[in-house]
């Protein structure tokens, strides 16, 4: 679709505010403070203006504001953080180690929130999509919304939206019915996006999901029931695998019987997965998905089903509050910078040697090429919250600062003085699994776990790999000795020192990363957000892992 006046005003107001980003900044947080004096929050921290939050407004890790959080869900009707109305409670994915936090949300952050979609959009036309018209492939799963004992909804933030019916206009884009959005079961409904997405082949201009682990999963299920998927078009009836009512209802609308449709997807998936998504969706012009930070080891496999059809990363966000946008869609996945949305919040900056009572960095003062800790302020009644990553400056657009996506900041793993976060993790696993290929094996999915039950303590990693029946335990002994030598120096000294134990390799059952899915996603967690825990420390989600070891490999030495 071409860009309208509305798009083009939106990318005009966002270069002005680009232009003058300090002025715009000091208004939003003279607003959240001037709306918010008599608030419990501020009033206990003696907090009214600029210079009393600059001077005292503390730092916060999101568990301190927790339990207000929590009074406003279960129905306290005092001005807690805000005198704004909450109208709903998003609850985060907890991001890495899957423990799922609550933040409010009101009708100024929603509006925040779609200005910024808007204005995606745009973008996205001007840069890439222009005035091509046709559907997405949408691997989107609405997920469970729930009530908190206060009556507020409570659900992640697409589980919100998607519930709210405000979304409703998309659906003439996307190629799956309601029906199959909002149905109970992830793995049927994702079966229906790719039965729907199939029927309408020609039509399918984007591939599409929130984040990439979704659209790993749904190719990698592709390779498994492409057959079935075949079947079901060739004689124009529904598997049974797809039991529920109203998704087998929306998709039997849609469904008719046609042979040769059939057939030419099945010579397609008979010459293999690389490059998949054009030869099935000819006129697929983009894949969007996000690709940075915990989403990186999807890449490479969505790169091979992808082949030259360009991969545009989605924006940066939390539940909290939109952080950054992509202003240029056209980069490549490990080239993605964000550029800072500055009425999304008020922004301020921590260096990563950052000590209690020390200054702040505000947006202006940013240096280039360094990293910082983001600190948010919002519209909803956080202040001086620590969202818990760190970004990497990269550049400015006009006065905006713009950064690329460096690593969550929490740390992960932790024996003794060793501190390993998620990023090196992934890029420890990212280089031993190398070795893999040499077998004719495939890592599809990672995590770890910090076992301090044995003396001295050890990192457990655990793999699935596909197709298991192929394991090659010298190749696996390799790896593991690859793991453990690999992690950082106060690791390697630990090791040496015999403070920390030997790294123990797992392998898991294939299906296993579904059941730790399966599982998280009870606590209502909307499976579009759903990003697997890369280090575990609930002892369900262990014990999961833990019933389905196959193998174990330790270091030889
Ligand atoms: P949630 O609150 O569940 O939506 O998770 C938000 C977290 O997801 C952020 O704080 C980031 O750590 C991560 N995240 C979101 N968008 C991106 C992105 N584009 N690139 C890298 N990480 C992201």
């Amino acid at each position: 679709m071409a860009l309208t006046k509305e798009d083009l005003e939106l990318i005009a107001e966002f270069d002005e505010a680009a232009r003058d980003v300090s002025s715009e900044q000091i208004r939003l947080l003279s607003v959240i403070l001037s709306e918010n004096t008599s608030c419990e929050y501020l009033r206990q921290h003696r907090v009214s203006d600029i210079p009393t939050f600059k001077d005292r407004m503390p730092v916060i890790d999101p568990d301190v504001v927790q339990p207000i959080i929590q009074r406003i869900a279960d129905g306290d009707p005092s001005s807690l953080l805000t005198n704004s109305q909450i109208t709903s409670m998003i609850v985060s994915s907890g991001t890495s180690n899957g423990r799922a936090r609550m933040v409010p949300s009101t009708m100024t952050s929603r509006q925040i929130l779609s200005q910024r979609f808007l204005l995606s959009n745009a973008i996205l036309k001007r840069e890439i999509s222009g005035n091509i018209v046709g559907k997405s492939l949408n691997f989107i799963y609405a997920g469970k919304l729930q009530t908190t004992k206060g009556g507020l909804k409570a659900g992640s933030s697409s589980t919100l939206h998607l519930r709210s019916g405000a979304h409703l206009n998309s659906l003439s884009q996307w190629t799956s019915p309601l029906g199959v959005v909002l149905g109970p079961n992830v793995q049927q409904s994702m079966y229906c996006h790719l039965l729907c997405g199939l029927l309408q082949t020609m039509d399918v201009t984007v591939v599409t999901s929130f984040l990439a682990y979704a659209l790993t999963e749904a190719f990698r299920f592709l390779e498994e029931v492409w057959e079935e998927l075949c079947n079901d078009i060739a004689t124009g009836t529904l598997s049974d695998r797809v039991t529920d009512v109203s998704v087998r209802s929306a998709v039997l609308e849609l469904l008719r019987c046609d042979d040769e449709l059939a057939k030419k997807i099945r010579s397609e998936c008979l010459k293999g997965w690389s490059s998949i998504i054009k030869r099935l969706w000819p006129n697929v012009v983009y894949i969007h998905t996000i690709v940075t930070g915990a989403m990186e080891p999807y890449v490479p496999y969505l790169k091979d089903y992808a082949g030259n059809v360009p991969i545009v990363c989605g924006d940066y966000g939390s539940s909290e509050c939109t952080v950054g946008i992509n202003l240029n869609p056209r980069a490549p996945p490990d080239e993605v910078i964000f550029t800072l949305v500055p009425y999304a919040a008020y922004f301020e900056f921590l260096e990563l040697d950052w000590q209690e009572g020390e200054k702040l960095v505000d947006l202006t003062n940013l240096e280039i090429g360094k990293e910082y800790e983001i600190i948010v302020t919002t519209i909803t009644g956080l202040y001086r919250y620590r969202l818990g990553d760190v970004i990497r400056i990269t550049g400015y657009y006009f006065r905006l600062p713009q950064f690329a996506f460096a690593r969550r900041k929490n740390v992960m793993l932790s024996i003794n003085t060793d501190k390993t976060d998620e990023k090196e993790l992934c890029e420890v696993v990212k280089q031993a699994s190398a070795r893999l290929e040499a077998g004719k094996m495939d890592l599809l999915e990672f995590t770890s776990y910090a076992d301090h039950s044995s003396r001295p303590g050890h990192y457990t990693i655990f793999w699935e790999l596909k197709g298991t029946v192929f394991i090659e335990d010298s190749i696996l002994q390799f790896c593991c000795e690859d793991l453990d030598s690999s992690f950082n120096d106060p690791y390697q000294r630990g090791r040496a020192a015999g403070t920390i134990g030997p790294l123990e390799l797992c392998i898991v059952k294939e299906g296993t990363f579904y059941n730790v899915m399966k599982f998280v996603l009870q606590s209502g967690l909307s499976p579009t957000q759903y990003k697997t825990p890369r280090c575990i420390k609930c002892t369900n989600q262990l014990n999961i892992l833990r019933s389905s070891v196959m193998k174990i490999y330790t270091p030889s030495h």
